[in-house]
């Protein structure tokens, strides 16, 4: 009977890191770092899922240097028009910041 709930316990952690591994790679996707997510997750287990927060594989914007998901033409921190070139944003249209009037 000892030996059942052995097997039944190495089971549920078996599950349970899987689980790990699923949930750090889901975290990591939202900043595109899924495959560092998912490393993360295998090898730490629950520990990893809180560290694939901490990724962020997100191109920076060259306008404000701020994290931007890949494919969006609008920067959403300075509202800069971005064109993406082999994966790096370029400016296409800078937001010039105000000038206080004279
Ligand atoms: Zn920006």
């Amino acid at each position: 009977m000892s030996e059942f709930l052995e097997i039944l316990t190495m089971l549920a952690v078996v599950i349970g890191w899987i689980g790990c591994i699923v949930a750090a790679g889901r975290v990591g996707e939202r900043r595109e770092a899924l495959g560092a997510g998912l490393l993360f997750g295998l090898v730490f287990g629950p520990l990893g899922v809180i560290v694939a927060g901490f990724l962020d594989g997100r191109a920076r914007c060259p306008g404000c240097g701020e994290s931007v998901n890949q494919k969006r033409a609008l920067c959403p921190h300075c509202h800069s028009s971005l064109k993406w070139v082999a994966g790096r944003p370029k400016i296409l249209e800078a937001v010039k910041p105000e000038q206080p009037d004279e």
